[in-house]
């Protein structure tokens, strides 16, 4: 068993990659693959668990993803702290990382890009252009270099979940995507590698946002229109302190197309997703629209 083993070992090519995937591959054992872009917490950990459960052998990948970030967003100053990540990751089993420099995975001349139209383009791809395009992207190589059994993503990024079963459907991946539980601190504030940005005050106002999702949901579900709860989360935000909301809103729960007007509790299963600024740090989070 690979729990407590000091470091994962360490695959920096894909060619090291495809070795060491495909020896395990070819001695029958079933590989989960878990992507992330490091600074490694506890939501991380748990799609390590999940992974672990469904195959022998778990590759975890920490990759900061220069195509995702937009021109005025936090490439640079995202956090890097491999040698904790893979000690956290030894500890919970997982038998080796991905982690390449981006000369490796956008190789001079690289050209191709995967877009998803329709759900690429609301929320977080309205506010973010090309965020999802540089996802969608990356998660493709991944998948097709990796070819793990299993795949394991966060609700937390909901929309990106839904984006990645779609393309794996569309381009004929076989590949299961699980999707994971968010992970949340005592006070409900989603573990996310960018709450590290925030101070000790805007730390304090941050569990807000899912606070406010919870609540709007409950009213919902007791019977207003999904449209008036949603304005008054907006509001709600702005007065516990958000700067911005780029969004507030349920969605189909399926297909994040909009809802019909004066949609209510009881028709098709909705989503209520958010972003929103506190200070200069962008967060999302989102819950089901359920008793
Ligand atoms: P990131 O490193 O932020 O790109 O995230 C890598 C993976 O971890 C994605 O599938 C995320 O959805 C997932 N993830 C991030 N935060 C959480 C959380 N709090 N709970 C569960 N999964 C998460």
């Amino acid at each position: 068993m690979a729990a407590g083993r000091a470091a994962p070992e360490v695959a920096r090519t894909e060619a090291a990659l495809r070795e060491r995937l495909g020896a395990w591959r070819r001695g029958g054992a079933r590989i989960g693959l878990v992507p992330t872009m490091g600074a490694i917490h506890a939501g991380h950990l748990s799609l390590v668990d999940l992974a672990r459960a469904r195959a022998q052998r778990v590759c975890a990948t920490i990759f900061v993803n220069p195509r995702q970030f937009g021109p005025s967003e936090d490439f640079a100053a995202y956090p890097r702290e491999e040698e904790s990540d893979l000690a956290k990751f030894a500890a919970r089993g997982v038998d080796l990382v991905f982690a390449p420099e981006p000369a490796e995975m956008y190789p001079q001349g690289f050209a191709t890009s995967v877009t998803v139209a329709g759900l690429g383009e609301a929320l977080e791809g309205a506010s973010r252009p090309g965020f999802f395009t540089g996802v969608a992207t990356v998660v493709t190589k991944l998948l097709i270099l990796a070819a793990p059994d299993v795949a394991v993503f966060g609700e937390k990024d909901y929309q990106q979940l839904l984006l990645i079963r779609r393309l794996v459907a569309d381009l004929s991946l076989s590949v299961e995507i699980v999707g994971a539980p968010t992970v949340r601190e005592a006070d409900g504030l989603a573990c996310s590698s960018r709450n590290a940005y925030l101070s000790g005050a805007e730390r304090a106002r941050a569990p807000a946002l899912f606070r406010t999702l919870r609540a709007a949901s409950r009213e919902i579900v007791s019977g207003r229109p999904a449209a008036e709860a949603t304005i008054w989360g907006r509001e709600s935000l702005v007065e516990a302190g958000f700067a911005r909301v780029d969004y507030f809103e349920a969605r189909d729960a399926a297909t994040l197309a909009p809802l019909a007007a004066g949609w209510r509790y009881g028709g098709s299963a909705a989503r209520l997703l958010a972003a929103a600024t506190i200070g200069r740090t962008r967060l999302i989070d989102n819950v089901a629209v359920e008793p």
